[in-house]
């Protein structure tokens, strides 16, 4: 979508006439009188479904910044004594969109609430990238039903990732008439008159863009803490990883410009946060479609590095994209975090081709060498997926012996799970459920010893953690996380949250360091 149709999209949106206002009478009749034909129709002019040669074949349309969000005037104040619900599921992506959300509701008037029953609006941010995420929404989704009856007036939104399928669109429409309004990950800055049509129109509200929007530089963000924040590098993915899902909920790459990011990680320093953390879902491809400058992730970290800010985290690493430049920068350490996740997905070669993740196992092994030689003391985590289609046995065995090779410390293991649309999820597989979970549960044996091994290291040391509040489990005790990004609790005054402290490591446990504070506010160079 490009700016002249995104304008003609906002300005067909009329004036509120509040007689337009609907009782939740009218409310209740209008949901008796839904039926999915209705919908069709509608969404069928704005809704593509996910198609990988379509995706494959995309051009690089030019991408248009703009700065120019604002809450139309007859919109102004739409939210005032109301409240909103955001609950979001899913990757950092998708938190840091809701942040945007959030700040768009605030701007429009809305107030936070964590309790359904006070909500006006519930809006759940989604994740498509295994069904058991998708079977969460949907289990959410029915458990809201029931709200709708007793609270017509109560608008139920649906937005993320699986808004961008089909068959989710199409499954809400059959069996989940009572949510009010659906849209995609490409149209956040609609969020306004999408409120606003739910609210007063007739029918339900689905606007799903198939082709990724521009990039708006200043949407409002309502940020979750005071001393990390998210900081957007780049949208969308272009690996086409064959069972991935994200090429087509999230579209084309498209980086921002070097200056715009910056400019927002120096007033974040400025208001006095103490960690960014630099997001994409494959941030090593950063730059790459910024036809006019010669530009990537190595250049931006090496100007960021030089902003005031004591900690600087990036993630999601591709492999493939991870270059020479990059690792000199991180090896200038600084405020630049010795920490390292990167996804292999499989250790062995043979799988990794059926991945289309265009790397083999030894060119792998081969990055760790170079990221290790250059940052010793880096933590090095994953992600690895079992149970891929037709995985054997050997090939399992691959990745077991790639993770101790490499002295992982820790990992996120995931069973395949086929998404539909994706090359993978056509491909016949012969290896049985009980195989797959069997492998994850030996995986993840393996994955629990290291990280213990690797927290074991710590014990007797002082490590700077900062501090980011109470632990969940004992609010007497504060939590925090060290450079290598291990989770720190222990036991210290209420002052020290937000700052960086030095802690002495007493006791590793699986995933956590227990600690006690021996100074206070670390001077951070
Ligand atoms: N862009 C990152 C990369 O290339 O590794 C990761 C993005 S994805 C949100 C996070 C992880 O989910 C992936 O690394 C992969 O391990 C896992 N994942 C993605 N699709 C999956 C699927 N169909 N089944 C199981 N796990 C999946
Ligand atoms: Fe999915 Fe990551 Fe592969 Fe992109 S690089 S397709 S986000 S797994």
């Amino acid at each position: 979508m490009n700016e002249k149709q995104r304008k003609e999209l906002n300005n067909q949106i009329k004036q509120v006439n509040p007689a337009d206002v609907k009782s939740d009478q009218d409310n209740l009749e209008r949901l008796k009188q839904k039926t999915s034909e209705d919908f069709v129709k509608y969404f069928q002019t704005t809704y593509e479904p996910p198609n990988i040669n379509k995706a494959r074949k995309r051009k690089r349309e030019e991408v248009k910044y703009f700065n120019d969000f604002e809450i139309p005037e007859e919109l102004q104040g739409f939210g005032n004594g109301k409240k909103f619900l955001m609950r979001t599921y899913g990757c950092q992506m998708n938190e840091h969109d809701s942040e945007v959300m959030s700040g768009i509701f605030t701007e429009l008037g809305y107030e936070a609430t964590l309790d359904q029953e006070e909500a006006d609006v519930i809006l759940l941010n989604t994740c498509a990238i295994r069904e058991n995420a998708e079977n969460k929404v949907f289990g959410e989704l029915g458990h809201l039903k029931a709200l709708k009856r007793e609270k017509p007036g109560l608008i139920i939104g649906v937005c993320g990732c699986m808004s961008q399928e089909e068959s989710v669109v199409n499954k809400i429409l059959a069996k989940h008439q009572h949510v009010d309004l659906i849209f995609g990950t490409h149209n956040i800055h609609r969020l306004p008159h999408l409120l606003k049509e739910a609210m007063f129109g007739k029918e339900m509200v689905v606007e799903v863009w198939s082709k990724e929007g521009d990039i708006i530089e200043n949407l409002p963000k309502s940020r979750q803490g005071k001393t990390k924040a998210w900081v957007n590098i780049m949208y969308g993915c272009d690996k086409f990883c064959t069972y991935c899902i994200v090429p087509m909920t999230r579209g084309i790459e498209r980086s921002r410009r070097p200056d715009d990011i910056i400019q927002e990680v120096r007033h974040l320093a400025a208001q006095g946060y103490k960690e960014v953390t630099l997001l994409g879902q494959n941030v090593n491809a950063y730059g790459k479609d910024l036809e006019d400058i010669e530009y990537g992730l190595g250049d931006l970290m090496d100007e960021i590095r030089k902003i005031d800010i004591p900690r600087v985290r990036f993630t999601t690493s591709h492999p493939r994209d991870f270059d020479d430049r990059l690792i000199e920068v991180l090896a200038k350490g600084g405020n630049l975090m010795p920490y390292i996740h990167l996804p292999v997905q499989s250790g062995s070669t043979e799988v990794l081709k059926k991945m289309n993740r265009k790397y083999t196992r030894e060119e792998y092994l081969e990055l760790v060498r170079k990221i290790k030689k250059a940052i010793p003391h880096a933590a090095l985590t994953t992600d690895i997926i079992v149970g891929f289609p037709n995985e054997t046995d050997e090939q399992f065995e691959e990745t077991m012996t790639l993770y101790e090779e490499v002295g992982f410390e820790s990992a996120y293991t995931f069973i395949y799970s086929p998404r539909e649309g994706t090359p993978a999820a056509k491909k016949k597989d012969d290896v049985p459920m009980d195989v797959k979970k069997k492998r994850l549960h030996r995986l993840n044996e393996l994955v629990n010893q290291s990280s213990n091994d690797a927290l074991k290291k710590y014990e007797g040391r002082v490590v700077e953690v900062l501090v980011e509040g109470e632990s969940k489990n004992n609010p007497e005790v504060l939590a925090g996380y060290t450079p290598e990004n291990k989770l720190v609790n222990f036991r210290a005054p209420k002052s020290a949250i937000g700052q960086i402290v030095k802690v002495k490591v007493v006791k590793a446990k699986t995933w956590t360091l227990d600690g006690e504070m021996v100074e206070e506010a670390v001077e951070v160079k």
